[in-house]
C-alpha cells in the first residue's frame, strides 16, 4: 500500500510509515502514486516547546491531530521527544481513521520494555510507568501489564559482572528452511559448505579464545544458535565443541538451539550434554502435521515427541520449546491442541511466538488461510495461559514488523529456568563475543545506552575466506573506549 506524506523531518519518514505499518499490518511505502491517503505533518518549535500536527486525508474525510510536547537541549534526548510526539500524533489521526486499537498503541519498536525501564530511571514506580504507558501510547493494559510482569521478573535476574562476557556462536545451517524464516540460514543441502566452515569457525574460535585471555575475560553464558547446529553431523559438531571448551567450561549457562527437532539423536545429545550444554530448544511451532508440511519444515509431530523424550532420557532438564501463533491453515482449536501437547510434555520454558511475514509474497500465497489479528491475539492469550498452567513467568518479550495482529514473542520460563544470554540479548544489556557468519559481537555502556558492534560479514563464503578480518575487528571492538 502506498501513502503520501509531506513532512518537515524526512528523516522520520520511516517512523511515520511504521506508524501506518501497525494499523495496516502489511507493508506500506510512501509515494505519490495510487496513494491510499495523505499525511500530511506541520510543526513549530521554540525554546520551550514543540507544537506538531498531523492531517490524514482521504478523499472527502480528514482527520487532524495536534500535540504539545517537551524539547531538550541534549540533540540526542530531542530526537527522541521528537520522534515521539510526532509518532503519538500520526497514531491519533489512524486511529480516528481505522477505527481499531492495536495491543501496542503507538509503539512500533523491537524492545517496548526499553521504555519502560526508561520511565522508571525517570523516577517513576513500576505502576506510574505502566499508567505511563497505557495514558500516553495507548498501550493495553493486558500488554502493560505483560511488560510489568516481565520487568519484575528480570529485577530478580543478576546482571553481567565486571569481567563476565556472553558468548555466541552461530551455525548457520538448517536441514531446510521455513518458509517465514527471516534469519541468515544456509540450507546443509549437499553439505560441501559444511567442512570449510567448521575449519573457518575453529580458527575464529582460536583466536577468540586468545582475545579473551588476554583480557582477563570470562564466559557467563554461552549460546550456539544459527540455523540449526545440530544440522552439523555429530563428528563436526564434536570439533566445534571441542574447540570452544576451554571458553566455555566455567561458564553460568550453556545453551544449544537444536531446534529442527529431526535433526537431534542420542549421539549427538550426549556429545551437548558431555561438553556441559544443559540447555536445550526441541522446536516443535505447531503439533500439527499439516501446519509443518505447509510451513517448508521437514518434521512431523511425531519427530518433536521423539526427540523431546530422547532429551529427557539423556537428561535433559532445561528444555525450551517454541510455538508460533497465528501460522496458515490454523484455527484457535488448532493452537489449543498445540498448547495442550506442550502441557503435557512439560517443558521448562516455552516461547511464544506470533508469525511474521516479512516478505510480501509469502502473504499473498497464504492470505486466505492466515487467521485474523483477533484470533492470533487470542492464541497468544491461550499461550500466555498454558505457560502459566505450567507454572512459568514471562521474562522477556520482543516485536517484529508484520506481525499478525501486531502481537509479539514472548518467552516464559520456570523460576530459574531464564536465560541469562536471552536476556542480556533482548535488553541490550550484556556484551558479547559472537564466532560465525553473520554472528555480532557487541559491547554494551549499560549507563549511557551506548552500544558498539562488530559483526562478521554474513555470506558464507565470505566468512569463509575472511575470518583474521573478523578476528581484528573483534579485537578493536574489546579495546574501544566505551
Ligand atoms: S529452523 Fe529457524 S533458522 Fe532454520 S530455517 Fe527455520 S526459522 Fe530459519
Amino acid at each position: 500500500m502506498n501513502v503520501f506524506v509531506k513532512t518537515p523531518t524526512p528523516a522520520f519518514l520511516n517512523d511515520i510509515l511504521d506508524v501506518v505499518r501497525v494499523f495496516e499490518g502489511r507493508p506500506v511505502e510512501a509515494s505519490h502514486d495510487q496513494a491510499a491517503y495523505a499525511i500530511v505533518h506541520t510543526e513549530e518549535t521554540n525554546a520551550e516547546k514543540r507544537t506538531v500536527q498531523v492531517q490524514l486525508a482521504e478523499n472527502e474525510h480528514a482527520y487532524a491531530f495536534q500535540k504539545e510536547g517537551a524539547v531538550s537541549s541534549d540533540p540526542l534526548v530531542d530526537k527522541r521527544l521528537h520522534k515521539r510526539l510526532l509518532k503519538q500524533c500520526v497514531f491519533e489521526v489512524c486511529l480516528a481513521r481505522y477505527q481499531v486499537s492495536p495491543p501496542w498503541g503507538s509503539l512500533t519498536g523491537i524492545r517496548p520494555t526499553r521504555l519502560m525501564y526508561m520511565a522508571m530511571d525517570d523516577g517513576m514506580t513500576i505502576e506510574e510507568a505502566e499508567a505511563f504507558l497505557r495514558s500516553d501510547f495507548h498501550v493495553s493494559e493486558e500488554k502493560s501489564s505483560l511488560l510489568s510482569e516481565i520487568i519484575r521478573t528480570q529485577a530478580k535476574i543478576p546482571p553481567q559482572a565486571q569481567g563476565e562476557i556472553d558468548l555466541y556462536c552461530g551455525i548457520p545451517f538448517c536441514v531446510s528452511r521455513c518458509a517465514y524464516c527471516s534469519f541468515l540460514s544456509g540450507v546443509v543441502g549437499d553439505g560441501k559448505l559444511l567442512a570449510p566452515y567448521v575449519d573457518a569457525l575453529l580458527c575464529e574460535i582460536q583466536a577468540v579464545t586468545r582475545l579473551l585471555h588476554d583480557r582477563n575475560l570470562r564466559v557467563r553464558a554461552f549460546y550456539m544458535g544459527g540455523g540449526t547446529p545440530t544440522s552439523l553431523p555429530a563428528p563436526m559438531l564434536s570439533r566445534v565443541l571441542d574447540a570452544l571448551a576451554p571458553l566455555t567450561d566455567g561458564a553460568r549457562e550453556k545453551t544449544c538451539e537444536a531446534g529442527r527437532p529431526d535433526t537431534i539423536d542420542r549421539e549427538k545429545l550426549r556429545l551437548l550434554s558431555a561438553h556441559g550444554i544443559g540447555r536445550i530448544s526441541v522446536n516443535p511451532q505447531t503439533m500439527h502435521d499439516e501446519t509443518l508440511s505447509l510451513i517448508g519444515r521437514r518434521h512431523t509431530v511425531q519427530d518433536t515427541l521423539r526427540a523431546f523424550a530422547l532429551a529427557r532420557e539423556e537428561g535433559f532438564r532445561d528444555i525450551n520449546m517454541d510455538l508460533i501463533a497465528g501460522l496458515p491453515g490454523e484455527n484457535e482449536t488448532m493452537f489449543e491442541r498445540s498448547c495442550e501437547e506442550i502441557e503435557r510434555l512439560s517443558p521448562e520454558s516455552l516461547t511464544v511466538h506470533t508469525l511474521a511475514i516479512k516478505h510480501a509474497s509469502l502473504l499473498h500465497l497464504w492470505e486466505a488461510k492466515l487467521p485474523d489479528g483477533d484470533m492470533a491475539a487470542r492464541m497468544v492469550r491461550r499461550g500466555r495461559e498454558a505457560a502459566a498452567a505450567m507454572g512459568m513467568k514471562p521474562y522477556y518479550l520482543y516485536r517484529q514488523k508484520y506481525m499478525a495482529g501486531n502481537l509479539e514473542n514472548t518467552a516464559y520460563a520456570l523460576p530459574g529456568c531464564e536465560s541469562l544470554y536471552n536476556i542480556g540479548m533482548m535488553e541490550e544489556t550484556a556484551d558479547v563475543v559472537a564466532v560465525g557468519a553473520g554472528a555480532i559481537s557487541k559491547r554494551v555502556n549499560t549507563k549511557t545506552g551506548k552500544i558498539l558492534r562488530a559483526p562478521n560479514v554474513s555470506d558464507i563464503g565470505e566468512y569463509i575466506s575472511r575470518v583474521p578480518e573478523m578476528t581484528k575487528r573483534k579485537e578493536a571492538l574489546l579495546d574501544a573506549e566505551i
